[in-house]
């Protein structure tokens, strides 16, 4: 893995497969310092794999489809403000072409080298819960529902193909594995036994609501949010806050409306503004074992301007 950057006034702390995260270089306890530096790089990960070579621009567009999200999502698109985890004043609309920047106090604390792919946030003690929400059948939830006709147990009628809408958007949450491990696909019954029946509820609903707005917004601008997943933690106050990276295309399935009612086969129905080239074209090329090939440069180039188009129509007017 790539070595993280030094960073005058940071000090790294941990790096995942896509982001560093950094602490304040004279935090007496990183564990518990109150702000952090979340950097995004290039690099972009399938089937649980760190694939090279990086995809140019690919940190920047998520850092900014992020803060774009966290505005809209704390009232910017009209409906109730969603706590989130961006330092104080950090979703001012101070960016070019009224795309959500980051204020000048902050900024003034984001080093040069990670500019546009860096966000200062409160440090939340995390639930160890990821919240899925799937409003299309895909993916893992369609290899489970072609075995047993159900998506992380939930039972679901008959003759769904890939590709179909949902009756109605599902919460399947899995469990956020500690370092390493692999997220593991968790019932509503143990997420309860994880945060508790009355955390268990309000993270099924809120996550819902935010999936149901974002669609709508999504749907606005020719895009089907096909499934998303966000993470929660809690503040110095108890209250539950929005952190992570949020409705990005590392975090979301993103669909061409227009494709996926015309299209006819699953491929084209399912034309994608994601990371969906990426695993196309390695679950063609690979048989999983052993280090996977490196990405060809069309792949890493149409990826790219996939990421970009997403931007692009997404906080068009
Ligand atoms: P990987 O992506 O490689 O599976 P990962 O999810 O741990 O592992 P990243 O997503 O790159 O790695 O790193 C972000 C980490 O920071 C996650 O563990 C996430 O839960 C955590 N995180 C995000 N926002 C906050 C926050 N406000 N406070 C504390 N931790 C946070
Ligand atoms: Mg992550």
């Amino acid at each position: 893995m790539a070595h993280p950057l030094d960073l005058p006034g940071w000090r790294h702390v941990y790096s995942g497969k896509v982001r560093d995260l950094y602490v304040p270089a004279d935090a007496q306890e990183p564990g518990g310092a109150e702000r952090m530096l979340v950097v995004a790089s290039d690099r972009v990960s399938a089937f649980d794999h760190v694939l090279e070579p990086g995809i140019p621009g690919k940190g920047v567009l998520l850092t900014t489809l992020s803060l774009w999200w966290f505005d809209r999502l704390a009232g910017g698109d009209g409906g109730r403000g969603i706590p989130n985890h961006l330092a104080a004043s950090a979703i001012l609309t101070d960016g070019p072409d009224g795309v959500p920047g980051t204020a000048d106090d902050l900024r003034a604390l984001i080093p040069a080298e990670v500019a546009g792919r860096a966000m200062v946030v409160r440090n939340l003690e995390m639930l160890p819960v990821e919240c899925v929400v799937r409003g299309y059948l895909t993916g893992s939830g369609w290899a489970e529902y072609q075995a047993q006709g159900t998506v992380c147990g939930i039972p679901l009628p008959e003759g769904l193909g890939d590709g179909d809408r949902l009756p109605e958007p599902l919460f399947t949450p899995a469990y956020k594995a500690p370092m390493g491990e692999h997220d593991e696909n968790i019932s509503f019954e143990q997420t309860v036994e994880l945060v508790g029946a009355e955390r268990a509820a309000q993270l099924r609903d809120l996550s819902l609501e935010i999936y149901a707005r974002a669609a709508r917004t999504a749907e606005a601008h020719g895009l089907i949010l096909a499934d998303t997943k966000f993470e929660f933690g809690l503040d110095d106050a108890g209250v539950l806050t929005l952190a992570d990276e949020v409705l990005t295309s590392d975090s979301s399935r993103y669909w061409d409306a227009e494709a996926w009612h015309s299209g006819t086969t699953p491929a084209e129905r399912m034309a994608s503004f994601d990371k969906q080239i990426v695993r196309n074209w390695l679950a063609a090329n690979w048989d999983k074992t052993g280090t996977p090939p490196a990405l060809p440069a069309d792949i890493v180039a149409q990826t790219a301007d996939r990421y970009r188009e997403l931007l692009e129509r997404l906080t068009a007017p």
